[in-house]
Formats: C-alpha cells, structure tokens, sequence
C-alpha cells in the first residue's frame, strides 16, 4: 500500500463547541513510526475503523461512513466521535487525495491502557486496482462463521456488529478461500443462513429484485449497499431485506459482493456452481458506485 497522508488526532468530547478543530491534528509523515508500543489497537485489536472511498478528491458517502464509525463507538463504549472534528479530518485526508481513487482510514482506539485517552488518526492511502474483480468478476466459496442468526442478540460483547479492528478472523477467511481456488468468501450461520463477506456486503438478484441479508447484529451494514439500494430504489426496481437460507444462492439470478473500495464484484460462480452475470447491469451499478456520492 502506498500511503499519503497521515494526520493524528487528538479526539474532542462529542458537545465540544468549537467549530475549527486544525489545532487538534497533527500532520505526520506515514512511513515513520507514531504509536507507542502499549497501544491498545496493536496489542489487543481493541478499536474501530472505517474505510471510505475516494474518487478524483470527491469522498464517497462520508455521513454514512461517520454514522456507522458512531454505531461502533456505541457497541464498544468508546467515546463518541466528534462529528465536525472527523469531518475536517476527512477533508484534510481527501485533499491528499489528488485524482483517481484513493482510500481514506478512520481510526479510533481504546488508546494506551491507563493513558489519558483514546487515540485516533486518520490516513490516506492508494487504492489497489481492482478492474478485473469489477469487469471479470471473483469465484467465491461458502465458510462457516461458527454462530447462529439469534447469537449476535444473545451475546453483544461478540461485537458482531461493529467494525472493529480485529480483523484476523475476516483475513483468515480470505485466507481459507483462497486456498480453496477462490478469490472470495461469504460468511454462512451455523443454522444455514447468509451472513457477509469478510471485507464486503452480499446482494443478490431473484427476478427483477435485489435482496440483501437482513440487517441484524451479526452483519455490517454496508455502506455500499446502502447506497445502491437508494439508487435501485430511485430507478424503480424492488429492494428487500431478507433472511436468506444458503441454497438460495445457487440459484440467484445474479450475485455481487459490494464495498467502498472495491466496489461491485460479480459473482461468477458460488462453491463451483456458475452464477449469471449480467455484465450491462454490473457496469452501470458500478458508474454509478463511482459517481460522486454523499
Ligand atoms: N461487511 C464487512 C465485514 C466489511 O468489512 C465491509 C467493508 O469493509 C462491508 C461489509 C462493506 O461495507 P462498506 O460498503 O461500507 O465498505
């Protein structure tokens, strides 16, 4: 990853009034080291992140992006981010941007234990070039995410719901996927039902509807999703969220998983059954996913 930009904050109580938060940041060189080694976020995985989009220096869905940074915070009693503060964070890392696409990191952690507070930095950074996932499509394989659909209500302290930075077990799935002579995995629940993928969200095609799995606990809400949902609404075309059993895959009429970054991938085929992809409809979901969007 080539970065370009790293800039540390030091984070404001959510009511702080001010409206200029510049003396709050501090610019840093992103090849050089920043954190000390009693980092809660090394050491334990114990904070949140966001990834957003950035297109020739527009910054894709960033509220949407600050919401669901708000709803992890909540689901892991960190303090609430300061809206305005991160947004002018966000606007000095796009800035760095220049054209193209790029990627921006939120990052909040628990800090240093027994330190004053948390910490957070927020960073810029190349995108991979992701045009054969977008135009050719990623095979993908089923993997067991070891839970059932009511655990997440069962047991919170999973914070399945949150974008943490533990991210071992989503890369260990890669991994596994991989391994399988795919490029891609989707998360299925013990008792059979469609969950995620490790770094993206699932819609699928039945007809003339696009269904994604019911937003609950055990899932991200994807902000991708969310967004093209919008869209397919605005063209007329039904959107549902639903509770989707495993064998309902193989039989889409078309599959993708959906993220910031990557944007849409069709899906070619799930545990080596061939899925249609419609290759008119998968370019324009993704000229819209590169569109500037708020
Ligand atoms: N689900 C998981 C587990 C993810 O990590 C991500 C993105 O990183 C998504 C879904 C898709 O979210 P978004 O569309 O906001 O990138």
């Amino acid at each position: 990853m080539t970065w370009r930009f790293a800039l540390v904050i030091d984070p404001a109580p959510v009511d702080d009034t001010r409206t200029d938060f510049a003396d709050t940041f501090t610019q840093i060189d992103p090849s050089a080291p920043a954190l000390t080694v009693g980092e809660l976020s090394t050491q334990r995985g114990d904070g949140i992140f966001e990834t957003i989009g950035v297109i020739d220096g527009h910054v894709q869905e960033a509220e949407a992006h600050l919401q669901r940074l708000a709803h992890s915070a909540r689901l892991c009693d960190l303090p609430a981010p300061h809206p305005d503060q991160w947004r002018q964070a966000i606007a000095r890392a796009a800035a760095a941007c220049g054209t193209g696409e790029c990627a921006i990191k939120l990052i909040l952690s628990r800090g240093v234990e027994h330190g004053p507070a948390p910490t957070a930095w927020v960073t810029a950074a190349e995108t991979a070039d992701f045009t054969d996932a977008r135009d050719i499509g990623i095979r993908v394989v089923t993997l067991d995410r070891g839970y059932d659909i009511t655990t997440p209500d069962r047991a919170p302290w999973l914070l399945l719901g949150a974008k943490t930075l533990s991210y071992a077990v989503n890369m260990a799935a890669l991994r596994e996927a991989k391994r399988r002579g795919a490029d891609d995995a989707i998360f299925v629940s013990t008792d059979g039902f469609v969950l995620e993928a490790p770094t993206a969200s699932l819609i699928l095609l039945r007809g003339d509807r696009f269904i994604t799995p019911a937003p609950h606990g055990g899932i991200l809400q994807g902000t991708t999703q969310q967004s093209l949902f919008d869209h397919f609404r605005a063209h007329r075309y039904a959107v549902d969220y639903e509770t989707i059993p495993v064998a309902d895959l193989a039989t889409a009429d078309g599959a993708w998983l959906v993220s910031s970054l990557r944007l849409a991938a069709p899906i070619t085929e799930i545990d080596g059954t061939p899925l249609p992809v419609d290759t008119a409809l998968t370019a324009s979901i993704n000229h819209y996913l590169l569109s500037p969007r708020d």
